[in-house]
C-alpha cells in the first residue's frame, strides 16, 4: 500500500527524520489559512499517489497565501496526468508546506531488492525530477548499498557509499543520520519502499526530506492500524479503488481484454495466454469462489469501467462446484448489463458441456482451453 506523501512524512517525522513544517488542505480557504499560518512562503503539492508531479504541473511555489491559495482553486478536482500514469488522478487534497530554499538535491531510497534477496540503500547526488533519466543514461551515478539482515548498516559503509555517489562532504553526517533514521523507519513501519527525493540539502546547510514516496507490505498491514488504510486515497486508480470498496481483487494492467477468473493463478495463467496471443489483459480480476450472479455482475460492472475494454473473457475453473450452475450465474449477470463488446467464456469443471450450451444459446462465445480463449479474444479484438 502506497502512502500519500503527507502520511510518509508524518511516518518519517515521528521517527526523527526533518521534514518541511506543513498542513493537510481540502479547500483553497485551509490552503490560505496554512499558508498565512506558514508565513506565506510555501509550496503547494497535490496528493495524489505517482510520481512526476512536478512535471505534471501538480507542485506550486509561492511568496504569499493568496497566490498560494489561487492555484490551488485550479488544482482541486483537476485530473493529473503523469508519465508514470497516463489515466490521471484526480486531486482532492493539497499538502502546504513551508518552502526551503535548496542548495543541491540529493537521491536516497531504501527499497527491498529481489536480485539481491537484501533491502539496499540507493543514493545519488543527481536527484531531482530527472532520476529516471539518471537511471537510464549515467547508472554508475546511483550507488546501492546492501543492508546486511544481520546487522544493518554500519557507518564507514555508509559514508564509503556517499564518497562513491560523489555526495558532497558538507551533507554527509547527516545524510548518514538521516540514512540510520530511514532505515529504522523502513524495518518498524514494514516498508517495501522508501524513497525520498528530493533530499534537499538547504542553502543554511540543512538536510530534510523534501518528498518521500513509502509503500507498506501489504500482507503486514494488520501490524500498523495506525496507518490507516482508506482505499480512496490509496488507489492508484480509481477503478482499483471501487474494487477494493466491492472486496473484488483487481489490478489495472492497461490492455484491452477484460479479464474475470476465479483463483489468482488462473487469472494470472490467463493474463500470460492473452500476453501470448498478442495482446494485453486490461486487468486482473479473481472473482472468488463460488461465482454467484450477484458476484459476477458486481465484477463484469467492475471491468467495464475501463473504457478499453473491447472484449471480455471470463475463465472459470468449476471443479465441484457445477459448471451449468456457473453459465447461469454469467448469463443473468450479463443480461442485465447488456454489453456490446465480444465475451468468450470457458468454464471447465463439472457439466462443463452443459455450461457451454448454456452460454452458446445465450449468445455468448464458448471456448473449452485457456489458450482458445486468449486466442479468441484477441483475435476479436484485432478483427474488430
Ligand atoms: P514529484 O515531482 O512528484 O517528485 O514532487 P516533489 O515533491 O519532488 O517536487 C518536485 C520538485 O519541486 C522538487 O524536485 C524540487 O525541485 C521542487 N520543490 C519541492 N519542494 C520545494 C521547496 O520547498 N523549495 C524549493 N525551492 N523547491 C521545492
Ligand atoms: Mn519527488
Amino acid at each position: 500500500m502506497k502512502l500519500q506523501e503527507y502520511q510518509a512524512k508524518e511516518l518519517l517525522a515521528k521517527h526523527g527524520v526533518i521534514v518541511p513544517a506543513g498542513g493537510i488542505a481540502d479547500t483553497p480557504e485551509e490552503v490560505k489559512r496554512i499558508a498565512t499560518e506558514l508565513g506565506g512562503k510555501v509550496v503547494v503539492k497535490a496528493q495524489v499517489l505517482m510520481g512526476g508531479r512536478g512535471k505534471a504541473g501538480g507542485i506550486g511555489l509561492f511568496d504569499n497565501a493568496e497566490s498560494a491559495a489561487e492555484f490551488s482553486k485550479n488544482l482541486f478536482g483537476k485530473r493529473l496526468i503523469s508519465i508514470q500514469n497516463p489515466d490521471g488522478l484526480i486531486v482532492e487534497k493539497l499538502l502546504v508546506v513551508e518552502k526551503i530554499n535548496i542548495d543541491k538535491e540529493f537521491y536516497l531510497a531504501i527499497l527491498l531488492d529481489r536480485a539481491a534477496q537484501s533491502n539496499i540503500v540507493m543514493i545519488s547526488a543527481k536527484g531531482g525530477m530527472d532520476i529516471e533519466e539518471v537511471a537510464i543514461n549515467d547508472p554508475d551515478a546511483i550507488v546501492n548499498l546492501p543492508i546486511n539482515p544481520k546487522w544493518g548498516l554500519c557507518d564507514f559503509e555508509i559514508r564509503e557509499a556517499l564518497k562513491k555517489a560523489k555526495i558532497d562532504p558538507i551533507a554527509h553526517s547527516q545524510m548518514i543520520t538521516m540514512i540510520k533514521l530511514l532505515t529504522k523507519a523502513y524495518e518498524d513501519a514494514d516498508a517495501n519502499l522508501i524513497e525520498i527525493n528530493p533530499c534537499a540539502l538547504t542553502t543554511d546547510g540543512k538536510l530534510v526530506a523534501a518528498d518521500a514516496k513509502v509503500t507498506i507490505d501489504p500482507n503486514a498491514l494488520y501490524r500498523h492500524p495506525e496507518i490507516q488504510q482508506t482505499p480512496e486515497a490509496s488507489a492508484e486508480n480509481a477503478i482499483e479503488a471501487e474494487a477494493s470498496n466491492r472486496g473484488i481483487a483487481y489490478v489495472h494492467l492497461g490492455g484491452n481484454v477484460g479479464v474475470i477468473g476465479n483463483g489468482a493463478g488462473l487469472v494470472m495463467l490467463t493474463i500470460d495466454e492473452i500476453a501470448r496471443a498478442g495482446q494485453r489483459a486490461a486487468n486482473f480480476l479473481d472473482v472468488g469462489g463460488g461465482a454467484q450472479a450477484e458476484r459476477v455482475k458486481s465484477c463484469v460492472e467492475l471491468v467495464m469501467m475501463n473504457t478499453n475494454v473491447k472484449a471480455l473473457l471470463i475463465n472459470i475453473f468449476g471443479g465441484i462446484t457445477r459448471g451449468d450452475e456457473v453459465a447461469s450465474g454469467i448469463v443473468s449477470a450479463l443480461k442485465e448489463l447488456k454489453l456490446n463488446i465480444p465475451i468468450v467464456v470457458r468454464i471447465e469443471g463439472t457439466n462443463a458441456e452443459k455450461a457451454r450450451e448454456i452460454l452458446a444459446n445465450a449468445g455468448l462465445i464458448p471456448v473449452e482451453t485457456v489458450q482458445e480463449a486468449a486466442a479468441t479474444a484477441s483475435n476479436l479484438i484485432m478483427t474488430s
